[in-house]
């Protein structure tokens, strides 16, 4: 990637309804932090959504993919709205177009505890919950979002599980695995999750993960039924690492996670493929809290530290990883010092979470 001013772009795509309100709270930390880190950056706002196809009748134009497409990396609100629909009467979810068009196959959920802030679990180990959840994001029972059949009598769907598509997942797994051991001075260890006992779709895939695990001697490779990860995720999530599954199951289990870290508020992710990459919060747009300023952004600054890394890790630099440490810091230091927000039974909304971050990066050396 060239160095200089102003020479990495992103599109920065609100959406709808909180996905603006996290969106607009972390350009504002963005702003701050670029300028701290010498970062050259230029964000694009582009409209895509609910909204954008009720006044627009598109709900993401041509254009606006192209620009997309076009940019270093693309970071997004949330996008859909009850009572808006395509003529189909299929939901608006353009995010999802991205994730197909550009073939994003690996949606990355990490699930990490904020140091000090109470959860679910009263389990003290429970702090050290540090996961990531890596979803498949373009075939599995997604796959027939579009061309699954109704008649009057049955309603089917296709589960399409790809030789290509899961080699590439495995890769990507095994290779997260060996930088988060990096990082942590430890030994990888990577759980598929599948249903391998019942599906021949799903010993398929595990046949070319264990394939592929060959060629990673240092990273331990396992599986795991998904019923049997949902218990394990609930009674001892703080001993998984990186978990590779198929588009539905991860779907279901990052929700989950996130429910044992304090909510959606607190979920990042990124959909990446090779060359393009979408970060975003791993929630809605959350229409029963939206337009009162509560939304907690913690899961989109924390989704934005995602990107500051992906695109150091391009060869923009070692300065974009030091800003998405900082920004991480800033995050955890905010929750450390008391800042309290209402999915977390606190009082703190979304611009306050802003100032806390804000604070913290400010008093940083
Ligand atoms: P999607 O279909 O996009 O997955 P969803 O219908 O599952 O969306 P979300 O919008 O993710 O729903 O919201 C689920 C619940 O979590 C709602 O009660 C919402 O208010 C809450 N929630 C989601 N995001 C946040 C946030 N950033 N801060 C606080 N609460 C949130
Ligand atoms: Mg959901």
């Amino acid at each position: 990637m060239p160095g200089g001013d102003n020479s990495v772009r992103v599109a920065v795509m609100p959406g709808d309804g909180i996905g603006r309100e996290v969106t607009e709270a972390t350009l504002a930390v963005l702003d701050v932090l670029v300028r701290r880190h010498g970062l050259g950056v230029a964000f694009e706002t582009l409209e895509a959504g609910a909204f954008c196809y009720r006044d627009t009748g598109t709900a993401m134009s041509e254009e606006t993919f192209r620009r997309a497409e076009a940019a270093d990396a693309i970071l997004l609100g949330a996008m859909g709205w009850p009572g808006i629909r395509y003529a189909d009467g299929t939901e608006i979810a353009p995010q999802l177009d991205l994730r197909f068009r550009l073939g994003l196959y690996a949606g990355v959920r990490p699930i990490r505890a904020i140091p000090g802030l109470p959860t679910v679990l009263a389990d003290p180990r429970a702090a050290g919950i540090d996961l990531v959840i890596l979803r498949e994001s373009t075939e599995g029972l997604f796959f027939s979002r579009d061309r699954g059949t109704v008649t009057a009598e049955a309603a089917e769907e296709t589960l399409r599980i790809t030789r290509g598509t899961t080699e590439r997942l495995a890769r990507f797994s095994f290779r997260l695995a060996e930088q988060r051991a990096a990082a942590r001075g430890r030994r990888g260890v990577v759980t598929l999750v599948d249903k391998a006992n019942v599906f021949r779709a799903f010993a398929f895939m595990r046949s070319i993960f264990d394939g592929v695990a060959k060629e990673f001697p240092g990273v331990e490779s396992r599986s795991h039924y998904v019923d049997a990860m949902a218990l394990d995720l609930v009674r001892r999530p703080w001993e998984f690492d990186v978990l590779p599954t198929e588009n539905m199951f991860g779907d279901i289990l990052s929700d989950l996670a996130a429910g044992l870290i304090g909510g959606m508020g607190f979920a990042p992710s990124a959909d990446i493929g090779d060359g393009h990459a979408v970060f975003q919060p791993s929630h809605g747009t959350a229409p029963d809290i939206a337009g009162q300023g509560i939304a907690n952004p913690t899961a989109m600054l924390l989704s934005a530290a995602m990107m500051l890394d992906w695109l150091g890790g391009r060869g923009a630099g070692g300065a974009w990883q030091e800003a998405a440490r900082a920004l991480e810091a800033a995050v955890d230091g905010a929750f450390a010092a008391g800042l309290r927000t209402r999915d977390v039974g606190g009082k703190d909304g979304t611009a306050a979470v802003v100032a806390e971050v804000l604070r913290m990066i400010n008093e940083m050396p």
